[in-house]
């Protein structure tokens, strides 16, 4: 079969094309043929590196795996993460705190592929209506905003929250978590463009991200708000602070402008913030969101599709910060 895969970090050079043996087939493993792969920021991580983390090269990158599972004759999504499936984590729930937690494109090969062989535990059969493009824009971020915004921050009716990037594949399903559970929601953006997104995805109010903390003064009063939900890291870490009230939460699951932020403990203990750390989530979360997705309360977010053949086009648009909500390639690798 033909794959895209990684044999060392660098620029888009690195993306090949390559002729490899499919996957065994496997006691229980079903034929997943591949249709359409979405893109996430883990994607160029993954093509250029982490200082102090190591991949393991030679990769097939792609996580947000959408196709035809031919045992099934059934279209399905795969579940981006998976655990070990046997240790006490696992057994709770808790896939994304195993020590075996694989990400799919990460730790493990992706679907940038003709075809992958997967556990029926993996699959999530589409909803009626969502066709295999949308929901290849929704597996890895809706989780990682399910997770982030309900799990972890625990956010509930009334509350105030504020989505950091607004308009990126997480923000996009942040957002609308958010507004699910009965919050109301601040979002930042870059442009005008990304703000009229955030608004109507249901956010309240969409500013630029150097208006965030006069914003949410004129918003809240005084008060600031329960949570704020962020990846963006060192550039926004300072107005995220600032923006919360007394009490209220930090939830991060990236770092793309930077992982190093100060923090004043006396800050943290005297207005008794919390810190959240959150990565992914259960695989039963995912059932979860998949569900509100099939009962119409999220809807994916596809900025565009574009040929797998063109992944290094993707990712520079991806880089470039060009992309509202989930930008998706399509499986044409034979042809
Ligand atoms: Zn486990």
């Amino acid at each position: 079969m033909r794959a895209i895969r990684i044999h060392r970090h660098g620029g888009p050079e690195v993306i090949e094309l390559v002729e490899l043996p499919e996957p065994p087939v496997g006691d229980g493993l079903l034929t997943v043929r591949v249709s359409h792969v979405g893109l996430n920021h883990l994607d160029l991580w993954v093509r250029r590196g982490v200082p102090g983390h190591r991949f393991p090269l030679p990769l097939i990158p792609g996580s947000d795996v959408v196709g035809f599972c031919v045992e099934r004759d059934q279209w399905v999504a795969l579940q981006p993460g998976y655990g070990c499936m046997a240790c006490a984590r696992c057994l709770e729930g808790q896939h994304a705190l195993c020590r075996d937690y694989i990400i799919r494109g990460e730790r493990g090969d992706g679907g940038m592929a003709e075809l992958l062989r997967v556990p029926a535990s993996h699959l999530l059969p589409l909803p009626a209506g969502l066709t295999p493009e949308q929901a290849a824009a929704l597996p890895l971020a809706l989780l990682t905003a399910w997770h982030m915004v309900r799990t972890r921050a625990g956010v509930g009716p009334g509350q105030r929250v504020l989505v950091q990037a607004g308009a990126s594949g997480t923000g996009v399903y942040a957002i609308q978590v958010a507004r699910l559970l009965g919050a109301k929601v601040m979002a930042t953006a870059s442009s005008p463009q990304r703000r009229e997104a955030c608004l109507a995805l249901g956010a309240d109010l969409a500013v630029p991200y150097e208006e965030a903390v006069g914003a949410v003064r004129e918003w809240t009063g005084r008060e600031g708000v329960d949570v704020v939900v962020d990846h963006v890291g060192a550039s926004t870490w300072e107005s995220s602070l600032r923006c919360l009230r007394w009490g209220g939460s930090y939830v991060s699951c990236g770092a793309t402008s930077g992982h190093q932020v100060p923090l004043d403990l006396r800050a943290l203990f005297f207005k008794q913030i919390s810190v959240l750390g959150s990565t992914m989530g259960g695989m039963g979360e995912l059932r979860q969101a998949w569900q509100a997705v099939a009962d119409g309360q999220i809807r994916p977010v596809l900025d565009r599709v574009m040929s797998m053949r063109a992944l290094g086009e993707a990712h520079a648009l991806l880089e470039a910060r060009q992309v509202v909500g989930k930008l998706v390639v399509a499986q044409d690798l034979a042809s």
